[in-house]
């Protein structure tokens, strides 16, 4: 079976048609304004499709799980942090509840101990590159496939089973990403909705962020590094109160697509 064409394809094409026809049946000014109004809504198009995992741009990326039952993934990005993960590690086992760390291969190599103790509680260790670089999305394919290999390797040693997802820093992608994670067998993880926890921002913003997009099957982005303790718990001690009242349950993300 042929492989779909993902949606960059079809406006890379539609442009290319458009400019053709552009350049044949105009002349003068009005040419130049066309090919520039084109080109400028395309490339809009696509720059927000970097931005919006949602959009599904370059290729399938896993935003939300087709399902009826009251469930939802929790997930973690840029640990394991020394301070925080405990901390909330804790919190989630007096909860009950099982989560999805999105874990940095250079951090998961600082810290074997809690990586193994995150395992041990049930928690899913997912790629989230070795370095965790703002540049990834512009590295190259053989870059990135390093990258993603090193952080594949590091946490299939420490947690003792290779990630199935990766989450590429700050969700942006780009058609490498797909090529490489589909070279590496891992599906690329997005977010139905994201609490936005970097910002200076009260508890109840960054869950309210969160819970306006609740539905069954959701995917849940927040952040155990670079965040203050405290926030963190606060935040997620309101978003599991709210989800109990409403009868969700939380499961890792692997749980979630097998739904
Ligand atoms: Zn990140």
């Amino acid at each position: 079976m042929r492989p779909r064409l993902t949606r960059y394809q079809m406006i890379a094409g539609v442009t290319l048609c458009a400019a053709a026809l552009i350049v044949i049946f105009l002349h003068g000014a009005a040419r130049y304004w066309w090919l520039a109004a084109f080109c400028s809504l395309s490339g809009l198009c696509v720059g927000l499709g970097v931005s919006f995992p949602q959009w599904q741009m370059f290729g399938d990326g896993i935003c939300a799980v087709a399902t009826k039952r009251k469930i939802v993934a929790l997930t973690f990005d840029d640990g394991p942090d020394a301070e925080n993960t405990p901390a909330l590690l804790a919190l989630l086992a007096e909860r009950k509840v099982r989560a999805t760390f999105f874990c940095i291969g250079k951090r998961v190599a600082q810290q074997p101990e809690l990586v193994k103790r995150m395992v041990a509680e049930g928690h899913g260790i997912e790629n989230h590159t070795f370095l965790h670089s703002p540049r990834t999305n512009i590295f190259s394919v053989r870059r990135l496939r390093g990258e993603l290999t090193q952080a594949q390797t590091e946490i299939g040693r420490v947690a003792g089973r290779a990630p199935e997802f990766f989450r590429p820093p700050a969700c942006l992608t780009s058609p490498r990403i797909f090529r490489v994670t589909g070279e590496l067998g891992l599906k690329v993880a997005g977010y139905t909705a994201r609490g936005l926890d970097r910002r200076t921002d009260a508890p109840e913003n960054i869950a309210g962020r969160l819970l306006r997009k609740l539905q069954p099957g959701a995917i849940f982005l927040l952040h155990d590094a670079g965040v203050p303790r405290e926030r963190l718990l606060a935040v997620v001690a309101l978003l599991l109160d709210k989800l109990e009242s409403e009868g969700y349950q939380c499961a890792r993300l692997d749980e979630l697509i097998a739904e």
